[in-house]
């Protein structure tokens, strides 16, 4: 999957769909890969250019298999890629700008949407009912000579915006330069947009894309798991990032196949001294994924009520043997040269640490049952926390009642249709009730 979601894999799979559907595949920039296609980028923005005068379009140029705005410049002119990159030692892709995104607070923003592939054949795909909304922090002005530089004004990463001055962490979900993004449909809906119509052009987006991969996916997959044969089965948690045009069309920026998990954002305490605290905005969407992508891929989905008040203090293993089972796991895995540029654990290694502990915790069971109790476990104490959070927050209410006006029909991780909406209690509360719960 890694592979298949690189910049120029993804411009080449969404190409031969444009290719066969044009009007279908609309939603992905005009691209051209470099090197090789330098001389035909050059080629058809000099025909365009002659057949409409005013248009004066910007591109971005992105290098292949790059993360977090790493290397990525905005130009005018085609001739402007010689000077500024070496095409020979790090192939791109270069792209229409997109100069009219929908602002919101004069401030330029994209989406991270989560997907879970859960299948390929047949084909399943959920889409979480709520994502990220990641706000630049400089206000937006069309690309000109002079702000081409300015990453703060044009790029929406979290990973470089961070570093601007003007980079607002809010303990309140809708506010802050990273946000849900059920807030910010539901300032769009006040405004009289169509929400329906923007998550169903979203849906159409994602799943497109994701059959734009599966071909060659499929040849990968079928070559590692023979069809036919008893073996593992496998998920993959896909973050969509897209941007909304004016016009509030969706465009799909890119797919990356490790989102990051991190619930957590660094502050700066003091000059130099910087420490880990809980970011609600990225436990709320975060949490609710993976945990239902656990549900989802449960495949006995048997509920065990009788074991919902096991505690894992009843077994005979210490905080600190899990520390350094996370270390140990953490370490590993981000030595395998994945991209792990986020601290903290990727999903692989979540996943082999989450069996580890069901594998002590439930000592006698078969692997699938051991899974399956500890999943229900914590799914008891979510809930718990959950019922806590109702009783302390009130406009929750409010909240669901304006989610659900904008919750289309459809492909939708539906454990999140169920489930109780996240708590908002913060990472260290939930560590503490877990530690209490232990002792
Ligand atoms: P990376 O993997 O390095 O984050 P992206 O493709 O996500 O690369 O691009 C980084 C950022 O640049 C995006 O988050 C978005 O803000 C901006 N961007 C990317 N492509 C376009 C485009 N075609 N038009 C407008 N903005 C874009």
């Amino acid at each position: 999957m890694t592979e298949m979601v690189r910049k120029i894999t993804l411009s080449r799979a969404v190409r031969t769909m444009q290719d066969l559907f044009p009007e279908e595949y609309n939603f992905y920039p005009h691209s051209w890969i470099l090197p090789e296609e330098f001389p035909l980028f050059v080629a058809e923005v000099r025909m365009m250019k002659e057949s409409d005068p005013p248009w004066k379009p910007t591109f971005i140029v992105k290098p292949d298999g790059g993360c977090q705005g790493d290397g990525i410049y905005l130009i005018k002119d085609p001739s402007d890629i010689r000077m500024a990159g070496n095409l020979q030692s790090r192939p791109a892709v270069v792209q229409e700008y997109i100069s009219k995104p929908l602002l919101i607070d004069k401030l330029k923003f994209d989406i991270r949407l989560y997907v879970l592939l859960k299948s390929l054949e047949p084909l399943e795909i959920y889409i979480a009912k709520d994502g990220l909304s990641r706000f630049c922090t400089e206000p937006y002005q069309e690309p000109t000579l002079k702000n081409l530089h300015q990453v703060f004004m044009h790029l929406t990463n979290y990973s470089l915006n961070i570093h601007s001055g003007n980079f607002i962490h809010s303990d309140n979900v809708n506010t802050g330069s990273k946000r849900t993004f059920s807030s910010v449909l539901y300032r769009l809906s006040s405004k009289g947009v169509d929400i329906k119509k923007l998550w169903s052009d979203i849906i159409s987006l994602v799943i497109k894309t994701v059959i734009a991969l599966t071909p060659e996916l499929k040849v990968y997959y079928q070559s590692d798991i023979p069809a036919g044969k008893p073996g593992p089965t496998c998920f993959q948690i896909l973050g969509f990032d897209i941007l909304l045009m004016k016009n509030l069309e969706p465009v799909l920026l890119e797919v990356n196949a490790n989102p990051s998990m991190r619930i957590e954002h660094e502050q700066e305490l003091s000059p130099g001294v910087f420490e880990n605290v809980p970011s609600p905005v990225d436990e709320e969407i975060k949490v609710a994924v993976i945990r239902d992508t656990l549900r989802l891929m449960d495949p006995y989905k048997k509920k065990k009520k009788d074991n919902q008040n096991c505690k894992l203090s009843n077994s005979n293993f210490t905080m600190a043997s899990v520390d350094i089972l996370y270390i140990d796991i953490t370490r590993r895995w981000n030595s395998t040269g994945l991209d792990q540029r986020e601290s903290g654990m990727c999903l692989q290694a979540f996943v082999e640490a989450f069996f580890c502990l069901a594998q002590r915790r439930y000592k006698s069971l078969p692997l699938h049952e051991q899974v399956a109790s500890l999943i229900d476990f914590c799914e008891y104490h979510l809930a718990i926390l959950d019922e806590k959070r109702l009783v302390c927050s009130r406009g929750m209410t409010e909240r669901r009642a304006a989610l659900g006006t904008c919750q289309p029909d459809g492909l939708h991780l539906t454990a999140a249709t169920h489930a109780p909406l996240l708590n908002r209690m913060t990472a260290a509360n939930k560590l503490t009730d877990y530690r209490n719960h232990r002792s």
